[in-house]
């Protein structure tokens, strides 16, 4: 079982997780909103890789995303991680880890549940969605185009919208937790690349042509 995680910046928000099973087809929609009740399900799913759909890591150099702390970037000049500057030279727009990023709960939220997931020996990567969509299907699918099914050479590229009876009801977040589950079901086919460097924190991406 493959399972992604669109997480929200705190527990006043839903976050949601997307369970696939191995032919990639999507079998059930969790949503939580405090870690606890995320990790019971963890413990409950057990799943064979676990994709987180935002940062896991910071950039080297940083210990937090502080203006008023001292660390600084190992790499002059770089204003994110290495996988979102590989990115956005992809044209695929991506938001940067950067030091006072106005997303840095979210950041400190998702490196949290990875680091706590990682200690607990789940195997655990991180997926940028909208890197998933930009590289399957070059350019972005309409909801439309998506529920109809595609007739491109990947026709098996969203098979779990095919199979979910009430796919009319999942919001973008779940689309998004889905993008990452089957990222990580494609992983464990071999079928993707990682961006950044592992020093710094791999993000991973269907496979580059
Ligand atoms: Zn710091």
């Amino acid at each position: 079982m493959f399972a992604g995680l669109h997480i929200r910046a705190n527990d006043k928000y839903q976050s949601t997780i997307v369970l696939l099973n191995p032919d990639l087809q999507a079998t059930k929609v969790y949503t939580f909103k405090k870690d606890e009740e995320f990790y019971d399900i963890m413990d409950r799913i057990s799943p064979s890789i676990l994709a987180i759909g935002s940062p896991t890591s910071l950039p080297l150099g940083l210990c937090c995303l502080e203006t008023s702390c001292e660390c600084k970037y190992s790499i002059t000049g770089n204003k994110g991680r290495i996988s979102e500057i590989q990115m956005a030279s992809m044209s695929i727009s991506c938001f940067y880890t950067a030091r006072g990023s106005i997303s840095k709960t979210l950041i400190y939220r998702s490196i949290n549940i990875s680091n706590q997931l990682n200690s607990k020996g789940y195997k655990v990567i991180e997926t940028y969605p909208h890197a998933t969509k930009s590289i399957l299907f070059q350019d972005q699918p309409s909801h439309k185009t998506e529920l109809s099914g595609f007739q491109n050479n990947y026709p098996h590229t969203y098979p779990f919208l095919r199979l979910q009876s009430d796919i009319s009801q999942w919001d973008k977040n779940t689309y998004n937790a889905a993008l990452s589950a089957y990222t990580a079901g494609l992983h464990h086919s071999q079928l993707t690349d990682s961006l950044g460097t592992p020093e710094e924190g791999l993000v991973v991406v269907p496979a580059l042509q």
